[in-house]
């Protein structure tokens, strides 16, 4: 009797052994793929399982054996090189495998929707196609059915011209119209946008990425502004000519409608976008056209690299060093790292651009792995900007500004410019001080300082949920001397109103730009100014934007980067400056960047001024050289975190106890130590961190500790994970 390896998404590292349902023969079962749908009864619920493997017996004892309920798919829906890669990823994150096959389905299709593009068109009843004239007194409800009467449309192209839903349901409720399906949404494209002709570089960049077949990896290295968008679809051009579909994945902020416009200019319908701002039934309808080969352009965010193509012959991930793409929680991949898989497994070309390329990326092409493209003029003939470091010891400050970066906003507002100041810090002020007796606002969850947030008049924790009002009095001294100390965008909003009373301020943070869209109105706002305006924002504002009118840009304060513990401090702000400073002179004028600073003499800063980033990524390479860190050694981390205070450094005291001796010599374990932030959301955080040399076995030795740590006890309120290449340390 065949059995079935199925996996559930639980987290339980191992799959389930099921007989086939009674209904099946033997043939059928001969047939199943690996990745099909089958619903099996588990505990007392009934799951959706994913089929990893067929085996001739199991070592279960048959009688103990639970029979699947049923099988959902006639046929595997993923594609064989995405099982694959899913696979892959499940060893080599040590991650559960149910956890991670899921992840290649859409949200409704894991609770075991059969496919077939879900209903998301409506259709006129022939009740509806009768109607006569005048029976509804709706004007709207009537210009839907006039409308429909031509030809059936989606909910999309409905909701489009104006139509909401709930015009369409009661069309639906009154029995003159019923949901449907079709395939594609009728919007034909419209003209596409003319290509730009090609710089020398840009065209050799094109002819050659066009060129390969089969993988290979490549970075795009091009300074900000210099046309590697252009590069993109240009290439994605030749692979749609040939037949294939590209997959263009993005950082979450970088995709806003502008970009997604910008394909879909030049490539009309057949582009779908796939990110967490969408419907399940949207989702669901993107994934399969992927799946069937009905689109030929994908653009998404980190997730959206594990969807099913029918033939993928190109992948681009844009920003690649943009740590958006490392999951920070549950199955913690990194998707450039699983991309460059993926386009291994598909045997297809994969293009990484950046204007400031990872350090891992940078290693790659330095011992071949990877081919190097450059760009390094602007496209639109504007020169890169000169810059200006202003020591702010001992200076009074306005709103944060020095008197110099005050006068040089002036001067460019007073040219009918505009100027970007970049400040790293949410909210009013990021301490809450009593001023008579020194008392500071804290979380009671987390070992942080609470914000405050003044136009809710309210404190709020940045770590966790926490968030409660402004106290009146001290708690500690009852004295109502208050002092917000520090600067966040919205205190600096409300400072640079008084200084600068008759500009527009535009601040973009994740409290003013909660969406995509509202952050490409904004953007659209500032595109449509003339006479001047001043923008102020986060590291939101770091991500690519084409900011034609910015000539000046502020860099107020980053000075904490500077004595960040993580050892990626360094190389976050060397591409922070370094993409801020891109925002600059993208327009026709020249332009300049200030930095404020009160550690002027900082090595890091001269860098990134005097040489390019390349320069800056080669010394911060030598270091990690030095020192044997990432990509010269890998790390992998084991988080614990628990109620009790003493139970995770308990828990991984024991781990480290048990490791020790199976690990070789050149391998190093440190800690248990307190993470980062060693308390968060009421629980007390531990990390125990492994340090090893680059080796090909080493998810040998990953997965022996994801065994012990299986087997160790602990109270049941401990939770641990396994992290492999982290990203904060
Ligand atoms: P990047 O992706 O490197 O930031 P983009 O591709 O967005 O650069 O290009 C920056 C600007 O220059 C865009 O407005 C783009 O339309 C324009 N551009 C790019 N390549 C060319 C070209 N060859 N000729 C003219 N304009 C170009
Ligand atoms: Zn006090
Ligand atoms: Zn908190």
């Amino acid at each position: 009797m065949p059995i079935l390896r199925i996996a559930v998404a639980k987290p339980l590292r191992t799959t389930f052994d099921y007989l086939p349902p009674l209904d099946c023969d033997d043939a059928s079962i001969a047939k199943l793929q690996p990745g099909t749908r089958i619903e099996v009864p588990f505990g007392r619920a009934q799951l959706v399982g994913i089929l990893v493997n067929r085996a001739p017996e199991s070592e279960v004892n048959q009688t103990k054996l639970k029979r699947a309920t049923r099988i959902i798919d006639p046929i595997s829906l993923l594609p064989k090189p995405l099982f694959e890669l899913c696979l892959w990823a499940s060893q080599y994150y040590a991650h559960p495998i149910g956890e991670v096959l899921t992840l290649a389905f859409p949200p409704l299709l894991r609770k075991g929707v059969e496919t077939n593009a879900p209903h998301n068109a409506i259709k006129l009843t022939p009740e509806g196609r009768l109607a006569p004239q005048g029976i509804l007194r709706s004007p709207k409800q009537a210009a839907l059915i006039e409308r429909l009467q031509r030809h059936e449309a989606t909910r999309s192209a409905l909701k489009a011209e104006g139509f909401s839903s709930s015009i369409i349901k009661a069309l639906i409720d009154k029995g003159l119209a019923i949901p449907c399906r079709i395939e594609d949404s009728e919007f034909s494209p419209s003209e596409s946008d003319p290509q730009p002709r090609l710089n020398s570089q840009q065209q050799f960049a094109v002819a050659q990425l066009s060129q390969h077949a089969g993988f290979k990896a490549s970075l795009l290295y091009g300074i900000t502004g210099s046309g590697k968008t252009e590069v993109y679809l240009q290439t994605i051009a030749n692979t749609i000519a040939s037949g294939a579909q590209a997959m263009v994945l993005v950082p979450e902020i970088a995709l806003t409608p502008q970009t997604a416009a910008r394909f879909q200019g030049r490539f009309g319908a057949c582009v779908g976008v796939l990110h967490s701002g969408l419907t399940e039934t949207q989702r669901a309808r993107e994934w399969e056209r992927a799946r069937t080969g009905k689109l030929q352009v994908l653009l998404g965010t980190r997730s959206a690299l594990f969807t099913p193509f029918q033939n993928l012959g190109l992948i681009v991930v844009d920003e690649e060093h943009d740590s958006a793409y490392k999951q920070q929680d549950g199955f913690r991949y990194h998707a450039r790292d699983l991309a460059v898989k993926r386009a291994q497994i598909e045997q297809c070309p994969i293009i990484l651009g950046s204007a400031t390329p990872s350090l891992e990326t940078i290693s790659n092409v330095n011992i071949g792995r990877f081919e190097q493209y450059t760009l390094n003029t602007r496209a639109k003939a504007a020169s890169l900007p000169s810059w200006q470091i202003i020591d702010v010891r001992q200076q009074s400050l306005e709103a944060g500004l020095s008197q110099t970066l005050i006068d040089a906003c002036h001067h460019t507002l007073g040219k009918g410019e505009q100027a970007l100041l970049f400040l790293n810090r949410r909210g009013f002020a990021h301490t809450l001080l009593c001023h008579d007796c020194g008392w500071v606002a804290e979380c009671d969850n987390c070992d942080s300082r609470m914000v405050i947030h003044k136009r809710h008049n309210r404190l709020r924790c940045h770590h966790c949920q926490a968030q409660k009002p402004l106290p009146k009095t001290c708690p500690s001294c009852h004295s109502n001397h208050w002092q917000g100390v520090g600067y966040g965008t919205e205190r600096a909003e409300l400072a640079l109103q008084s200084l600068f009373p008759h500009t527009p301020i535009h601040r973009i943070d994740s409290d003013t730009v909660g969406s995509a869209s509202q952050l490409d109105h904004v953007l659209d706002a500032i595109n449509a100014n003339q006479t001047g305006c001043l923008i102020l924002g986060t590291q939101m504002l770091a991500k690519g934007h084409d900011l034609a009118k910015v000539t000046l840009v502020g860099i107020v304060d980053t000075d904490a980067l500077l004595f960040s513990s993580d050892f990626r401090a360094e190389e976050r702000l060397g591409q922070l400056l370094t993409q801020v400073s891109g925002r600059s002179g993208r327009g026709d004028r020249p332009g300049t960047v200030m930095l404020q600073t009160h550690h002027p003499d900082a090595e890091i800063f001269h860098q990134v001024i005097h040489q390019d980033y390349r320069e800056t990524a080669s010394s911060l390479l030598h270091a990690r050289h030095q020192t044997g860190l990432p990509p010269f050694g890998q790390i992998v981390m084991v988080h614990a975190d628990s109620k009790d205070p003493s139970e995770a450094e308990r828990f991984l005291n024991s781990a480290r106890h048990t490791l020790t001796s199976s690990l070789p010599q050149n391998h190093v374990l440190i800690g248990p130590l307190p993470a980062p932030l060693s308390k968060r959301a009421g629980k007390f955080r531990y990390q125990l961190t492994w340090l090893a040399p680059h080796e090909k076995n080493l998810h040998r030795f990953v997965h022996s500790i994801a065994d012990t740590l299986t087997r160790l006890p602990h109270k049941s309120e401990l939770s641990w994970a396994i992290d492999i290449d982290p990203h904060d340390f």
